[in-house]
């Protein structure tokens, strides 16, 4: 970049080399990847990025790749099912308590890895008109069992501090909604966006707004990325995190150890571990469960507590998350022997009670 030129979010492979983000050599093929995947790279994170190493986690992330192209048969355009459980445009309903209120298809950045990338993106048709809005809102306010409504997208922060406040407005005057939970990554992708005044409009009276900030790598809690957080956390906001497990970014014990107690210096509750989903183009950043596993246990024996998230896995066909971390009870031998045994932080087992002596 020239001195004096602004820094824009990059979104076509001619402006990624001209940054020096790719090689001329790599440009034709990635035209046909941003032909089918939304491309978006903002400032803040571009900045991130390290163009001396070749394996550089927040490029991995963000920086399109050929590999995408690579389409595998087990993987699914909607891998997590959300279109199954869809009764209006918009609203998600798996689980009985709760619905995902997915008010835009736009992100600050597009995540390569996205398990929504064939739903969202910019020139995507089904962004969310005022008359559906209000159809989504019209579901929830007639099913008193929604105890919980979780605005996701795309990134609900994406939205003006007015619009954002005016669907928060609408969620606090249904009785039986008690607790809004808006998932984003716009603390990491552009952290100013969390303004104070969008703040503001996160809190409504009456009602629990909790935020779940994605983070994928301890380098994406710059200076300022820290500083939007505690502008919630200060509000009064409580945060959570969530992290994907993503092959070459942070699929290692030392960066995850990292990743996890610099969340809760944050005042980030670690919330979720994804394993990644298996969304069209992704297998070159997906690890096995066995890896995802191996990592929860090697936390379990070397971090806080509080440091610990839960490793889930959402069941391809709609079928909601269910815990995959390793296990540490079992019940061993037969009839009048069979007792169970719990192995602790350093893989050594006991039996439970313990014998009598
Ligand atoms: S910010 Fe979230 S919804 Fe948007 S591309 Fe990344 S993972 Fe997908």
């Amino acid at each position: 970049m020239t001195k004096g030129q602004v820094m824009t979010t990059l979104r076509t492979p001619t402006q990624l080399c001209d940054r020096g983000l790719i090689s001329s050599d790599q440009r034709a093929a990635l035209e046909a990847v941003t032909a089918r995947y939304a491309v978006a790279l903002p400032p803040a994170l571009t900045k991130l990025i390290d163009r001396d190493d070749p394996a550089d986690p927040i490029a991995r992330q963000f920086v399109p790749d050929a590999a995408e192209l690579d389409h595998r048969p087990e993987e699914l355009v909607d891998p997590i099912g959300d279109e199954a459980h869809s009764p209006v445009e918009g609203i998600v309903h798996r689980y009985p308590d709760r619905v995902l209120f997915k008010l835009t298809h736009v992100c600050a950045v597009y995540c390569r890895f996205c398990f929504r990338r064939e739903m969202i993106g910019p020139d995507k048709p089904n962004a969310l008109s005022p008359q559906k809005v209000a159809r989504a809102l019209d579901y929830i306010r007639t099913h008193p069992e929604i105890w919980e409504v979780i605005l996701t997208g795309g990134d609900p922060l994406i939205l003006s501090a007015r619009r954002l406040r005016a669907v928060m407005k609408e969620l606090a005057a249904i009785d039986h909604v008690k607790v809004v939970r808006i998932h984003t990554r716009m603390p990491v992708a552009d952290p100013e966006r969390v303004s104070p005044e969008l703040v503001r409009a996160m809190k409504i009276k009456g009602k629990a707004t909790y935020v779940a900030v994605h983070v994928n790598h301890p380098r994406e809690l710059t200076p300022q990325t820290r500083s939007a957080c505690a502008r919630m956390a200060d509000a009064g906001i409580p945060l959570l995190s969530q992290t994907v497990l993503l092959a070459g970014v942070n699929d290692t014990s030392n960066v995850m150890t990292e990743l996890m107690r610099a969340l809760v210096e944050c005042r980030i509750k670690p919330y979720y571990l994804h394993h990644g989903d298996l969304a069209p183009g992704t297998a070159h950043l997906r690890t096995d469960i066995a890896t995802g596993q191996e990592l929860i246990r090697s936390l379990r024996g070397r971090i806080s507590g509080l440091c610990q998230p839960t490793y889930v896995l959402d069941i391809p066909g709609g079928h909601g998350k269910s815990p995959i971390g390793p296990t540490y009870i079992e019940r061993v031998g037969s009839n009048g022997s069979a007792h169970t045994v719990v192995r602790d932080f350093n893989g050594q087992q006991h039996q439970y009670p313990p014998k009598a002596v």
